[in-house]
């Protein structure tokens, strides 16, 4: 809105120009007015009329610049709110260590071959990819979750940071029909004192050990054969007579690209 007319001129734009420079040149040569007439009565309702108009536009000038205010607050405010969301995500995320990762977080685990499947701690996998499930919650997004409702371990794909723990409480020299692998975790990645919680994992570096065969593997559909039908591929020609000891090797195997991740 303009405001730059804050006093509005002298006579309406319907009094034509030539009658007012008549009657301005008149009034200057002669000096005199008649309080009782018309005009005059004309005028100063005319000038009183001026003087509201002039205050109103002073008015709605001041409140424009209490609206100017008023913004660069509200401006100021959203600086701020974007700090206090910064925080508060800060907060979240060192209180509830995850990442949602795009490249895969490495990770251990071990499955029991059990009548012809690989077994997890609670479910087979038929696939070398697993996307988890929360059976309190099915149809929640935000698996896994961090807010112990599902339980106080949580639902999530499990995987060790450390190889070497993961075979010492699982697995003794001598034992055979298991599976040792190195997963790669992705989506929502759950952190935990000595290993994950993940959205999603899949299997890219795998040994099977059966009763006198192995397979040691990082080749894709191996990999894929072993959780479809790990027996077949006891028999299938990626395997071998099984070597001993057996944990060093499987050690080394699953290992081998691990250092490129660091
Ligand atoms: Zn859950």
């Amino acid at each position: 809105m303009s405001t730059t007319r804050a006093v509005p001129p002298e006579f309406s734009s319907s009094v034509p120009r030539d009658l007012q420079e008549r009657l301005r040149a008149l009034r200057a040569r002669y000096g005199r007015h008649r309080a009782d007439s018309a005009g005059y009565r004309f005028e100063v309702a005319t000038n009183r009329r001026r003087f509201q108009l002039a205050e109103i536009r002073k008015q709605i000038a001041e409140l424009e610049e209490r609206a100017r205010v008023i913004e660069s607050e509200l401006q100021g405010f959203g600086k701020g709110m974007l700090v206090l969301v910064r925080e508060e995500i800060a907060a979240y995320e060192s209180e509830f260590p995850e990442a949602w990762s795009p490249t895969g977080v490495p990770g251990f685990r071990i499955w029991v071959l059990d009548e012809g499947r690989l077994v997890g701690a609670r479910r087979p996998w038929t696939e070398p990819e697993f996307e988890a499930t929360c059976n309190a919650f099915p149809d929640s997004d935000e698996i896994p979750h961090t807010d112990e409702r599902c339980g106080r371990l949580g639902c999530g794909v499990y995987a060790t940071r450390e190889l070497r723990p993961l075979l010492e409480s699982h697995v003794r020299e001598g034992d055979c029909g298991y599976a040792a692998g190195r997963v790669e975790m992705s989506g929502k990645v759950v952190e935990h004192e000595d290993g994950y919680r993940a959205q999603k994992a899949i299997v890219v570096a795998v040994a099977l050990i059966g009763r006198d065969r192995e397979v040691y593997t990082t080749d894709r559909s191996v990999i894929q054969l072993i959780f479809r039908n790990p027996v077949a591929a006891l028999d299938a020609p990626a395997s071998r007579k099984l070597r001993t000891p057996v944990l060093p090797l499987l050690e080394q195997h699953l290992q081998e690209r691990t250092d490129e991740w660091i």
